[in-house]
């Protein structure tokens, strides 16, 4: 039985493309003008406009969510194992269209060495689910209740229209890990990634197109604030990656529709090196877990707390190895650190420097953004003579700076980290894997890396909430990352013919 009133649209193929002339509904309150303007779109690495913001109509959307719906209930009635098949037939087809959903990237972020990572960890998640998925979706069997006559059966349901919305520091994979297990369950999808890395839609959505059966249930759209709170506005369901501000905008229009909605916010991600750790790892970890992706990524390393025995030592060996990380410059197929994405981003990242230095922070290595070739980098940066009165300890900086602050007890440590409203993940260093471990547990961040930094990146299959302002709902990771996309049943069934001694006495 249909469990919404009967759609209109006949079901197409494949979901039209906003943009691509879909629209055909009435044509009024602007139903004809984009939801966002045509806004310029810069190119990161000469740092000039090369891409003009193609946002979709509220008909074209409205159309678009209309196919989804009336694609979802077939979609759904497929077995989760022939919805895997097309996850993989997906993988190959984003394999296949590799060098330019890779060139749309470049575009988009500047990045080379990094996008090709993402892509690689969106194709595996495509295969992961694929060959998870199944047996997290088996019916289950029915099974007795406390009242002998009555059996429950126990099924779930996915929500019909999926909305992603996502961030612009890892386009494809921050839209995908969402939208990836949302598919699994049975739902439709609509992506509409951040105005500022839009280019890699067109890309991904010719490969999904050679996918037909997946192509009817995700629509990709191109747009800004004016797509996306459109889009909050006509799906069953929010997942949505991005600031805290937004993220508070976004709540309360889901709020409005009692729609549910899964918030991934911000972060500033603390390490804590405990006095008997092995430098030289933390040092490399650190490194990395600060400066990949030129620091812009939620889960950053973006203070550094170090038993005062071992402070000076660690801002040695941390300094000496952080000059040696060059730029992705001009080549950036040689790895290193690319340009600042979101040229917002870079005013921000200067104004925590300049108030850092006014308060008597000292670059030890970098600390000075740089324009080269039109294009805006910031080597890492590690800072000393940092305290929690400035910017760059507490407001996300979303840079490759790692302020580096010396505590005295373990209980002081603790304290510092827990000085934040972000609480996203963390980084915890000893010698004894068990005690940094009892350290972590002190700690209110959603994912905790142990003698390692910013495992989140690569590795998915562990749940993981985010604690604080960092975000709400369900664990975007590992198997329980499905259960957000699906509204659980019960079937009580009544068993033979006995009347419940509650009935009516007729
Ligand atoms: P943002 O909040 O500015 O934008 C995120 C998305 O929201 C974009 O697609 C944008 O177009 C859309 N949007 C803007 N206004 C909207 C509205 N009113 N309704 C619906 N959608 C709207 O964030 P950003 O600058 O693109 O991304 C950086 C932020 O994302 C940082 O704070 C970072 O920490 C966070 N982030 C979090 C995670 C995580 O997993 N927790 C991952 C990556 C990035």
């Amino acid at each position: 039985m249909p469990d919404r009133p009967e759609a209109t649209a006949p079901a197409p193929e494949t979901a039209p493309a906003p943009g691509a002339g879909a629209g055909t509904g009435p044509e009024t309150n602007g139903a004809s003008a984009p939801l966002d303007p045509a806004m310029p779109v810069h190119d990161p690495r000469p740092g000039r406009v090369t891409h003009t913001l193609a946002a979709p109509t509220r008909t074209e959307l409205a159309d678009l969510c209309r196919a989804l719906r009336v694609a979802q209930p077939a979609w759904e009635r497929r077995s989760p194992a022939e919805r895997a098949d097309a996850l993989v037939a997906f993988a190959d087809a984003l394999e296949r269209h590799g060098e330019n959903v890779l060139a749309a990237l470049a575009a988009d972020t500047g990045r080379v060495v990094e996008s090709r990572l993402e892509l690689d960890i969106t194709v595996a998640a495509l295969r992961r689910w694929a060959a998870n998925a199944p047996g997290l979706l088996g019916a289950a069997p029915e099974r007795p209740s406390e009242i002998p006559w009555i059996g429950i059966r126990p099924a779930a349901r996915a929500y019909e229209l999926v909305g992603v919305i996502s961030p612009w520091n890892s386009p494809p994979l921050l839209s995908f890990i969402d939208a990836i297990p949302a598919l699994a369950a049975g739902s439709s999808v609509v992506v509409k990634p951040s105005e500022v890395t839009p280019r890699f839609v067109a890309a991904v959505r010719a490969a999904a197109e050679e996918v037909p059966a997946l192509a009817a249930v995700l629509g990709l759209v191109e747009g800004g604030a004016g797509t996306g709170a459109a889009l909050v506005a006509s799906v069953d369901l929010v997942a949505f990656t991005g600031s805290v501000p937004t993220g508070r905008t976004v709540a309360r229009a889901a709020a409005e529709r009692l729609i549910p909605v899964c918030l991934e916010l911000g972060g500033k991600d603390p390490a804590i090196v405990c006095r008997d750790a092995d430098l030289d790892h933390a040092t490399s970890a650190i490194l990395w877990g600060g400066t990949a992706n030129a620091g812009q990524s939620c889960l950053s390393i973006e203070r550094v707390y170090v038993h005062a025995d071992r402070y000076a030592e660690f801002v040695g060996l941390l300094a000496d190895k952080a000059a040696k990380v060059g730029l992705a410059h001009p080549d950036p197929a040689l790895g290193g650190l690319g340009p600042i994405i979101d040229p917002d981003q870079a005013g921000v990242i200067q104004e925590h420097l300049d108030d850092a230095y006014t308060q008597g922070a000292r670059a030890v290595c970098g600390g000075t953004l740089e324009r080269i070739d039109g294009g805006t980098y910031l080597r890492p940066t590690v800072l000393t003579g940092v305290h929690h009165g400035m910017r760059v300890m507490t407001e996300e900086t979303f840079g490759p700076i790692l302020p580096v602050m010396p505590f005295a007890t373990e209980d002081e440590a603790v304290a510092l980290a827990e000085d934040s409203p972000y609480g996203l993940s963390a980084a915890v260093f000893a010698a004894d894997a068990e005690a940094a471990v009892a350290l972590a547990a002190r700690l209110s961040a959603g994912a905790i890396s142990i003698n390692d930094a910013a495992l989140t990146a690569v590795l998915h299959e562990g749940e993981k909430n985010a604690f604080k302002q960092s975000g709400i709902g369900g664990s975007r990771m590992g198997p329980a990352s499905l259960a957000r996309f699906l509204r659980r049943q019960s079937l009580l069934v009544h068993r033979g013919s006995v009347e419940d001694p509650w009935w009516h006495r007729l």
